[in-house]
């Protein structure tokens, strides 16, 4: 027996919605569905971002862009593998329509020997390094080596040059917020170098869920992308799951109460026992009853993603069980979980809620000192549209 998500179609739509709004009409956004949709499941979430006319997705690798082409179909929406790709997988890319970030020779050295004799040329997207030194290639010499190769390649095209901030929650006055006017300068000084190597992207992209509620790095990107005849585009996760993280300073969020939760996670009751004043709960016996108490023990562990720093005594979460918070008791176990449901009347036929109405990817975060993006893509659960 194991636990399940439910997504609701009308809020990861909803979601879309409240960031192409927000993001205006000069700006694309690309859908982030990487780690199996922030753990909702790519290809369920997918299906209902193409329907609602997400233009591009964004995926980790080659693998899951396989899986996700396979759900949408072949015309729309566009998919870009950002987490990089190996040689091995150059094949799959081009057979899937599947459009990889690159950022080294070598990536294009591999590419052009997999697409060589296909009718069209073959769409990629450049990554420029501008603070995060991850993925990216260097402005300066490095740049040029590769504009240079686009310059004379017969099988690649450079359709989007992009890169991705470092601080994006940080507003004004803040030491983030010059960490990305530093990348921001630095981003400009690469596009007047793709320009002056007669590279004309068609796309322009920086940005996530925080740019976008932060707000004030977007005119920015609306200004370049228009001065370089190019489409701006953000590329949003969280946001489409519900949620955003903090901004720092004092910016006033513009996104995140428009958003609305997407996932619902639920798992059964498999038990319920009374146990005496006295008795323990749980592995190394952390907990002890102060007084008689109704124990109910639900079908989820950590090995499903419900983490054991959210047992009592360290981050101490709750389930939701009849509209009623249930607190964890005692240690969480690998694939059980034990709430204390003295105070609820409940049976064996009720449903307990692990995330969803009542409980937040915040809260689980909270609990166990990491960010909702942790969170949400270490659930594992068979989801469903509902
Ligand atoms: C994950 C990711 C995003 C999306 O970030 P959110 O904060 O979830 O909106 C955007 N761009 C890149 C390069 C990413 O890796």
């Amino acid at each position: 027996m194991k636990s399940w998500i439910e997504i609701s179609r009308a809020n990861l739509g909803h979601n879309l919605r409240a960031v192409q709004t927000l993001a205006g009409p000069a700006v694309e956004t690309l859908a982030v569905i990487k780690a199996d949709g922030y753990g909702h499941d790519a290809t369920l979430v997918a299906q209902v971002l193409a329907e609602a006319g997400a233009p591009w997705l964004g995926v980790t690798d080659a693998e899951e862009g396989v899986r996700v082409r396979s759900a949408v179909g072949w015309s729309k929406p566009r998919i870009l593998v950002m987490c990089g790709s190996e040689p091995a997988d150059a094949p799959s890319l081009i057979e899937y329509k599947l459009t990889p970030v690159v950022w080294t020779l070598e990536h294009l050295h591999t590419l052009e020997h997999a697409a060589q004799g296909t009718a069209e040329r073959f769409a990629v997207h450049l990554e420029i390094d501008t603070g995060m030194s991850r993925q990216g290639v260097t402005p300066g010499p490095d740049l040029d080596a590769m504009l240079r190769h686009f310059a004379s390649s017969p099988t690649l095209f450079c359709e989007g040059v992009m890169t991705h901030l470092a601080c994006a929650e940080a507003s004004d006055g803040t030491r983030g917020a010059s960490v990305t006017e530093r990348q921001g300068d630095q981003f400009h000084q690469a596009l007047k170098q793709v320009k002056a190597a007669g590279i004309k992207p068609a796309y322009i992209h920086m940005g996530n869920t925080s740019a976008l509620d932060e707000g004030s790095t977007m005119p920015w990107i609306r200004a370049v992308a228009a001065s370089f005849g190019a489409h701006a585009m953000v590329r949003t996760g969280l946001a489409l799951y519900g949620d955003a993280l903090p901004l720092e300073g004092n910016a006033s969020a513009a996104l995140h109460p428009h958003l609305k939760p997407v996932l619902t996670w639920k798992t059964r009751i498999l038990g319920l026992r009374e146990i005496a004043a006295g008795t323990t709960v749980g592995y190394g016996a952390t907990f002890t009853a102060p007084h008689p108490m109704r124990l109910a023990l639900l079908a989820v562990g950590y090995a499903d993603g419900f983490r054991r720093e959210a047992s009592s005594g360290v981050g101490n979460g709750w389930v939701v069980i009849a509209g009623q918070r249930a607190v964890v008791v005692g240690r969480i176990s690998m694939n059980l979980l034990v709430v204390d449901v003295t105070h609820i009347a409940v049976t064996l036929q009720d449903d307990a809620t692990l995330l969803g109405e009542g409980v937040s990817a915040d809260d689980h975060a909270r609990w166990c000192g990491t960010i909702p993006y942790e969170i949400l893509c270490g659930i594992r659960a068979q989801g469903r549209l509902i």
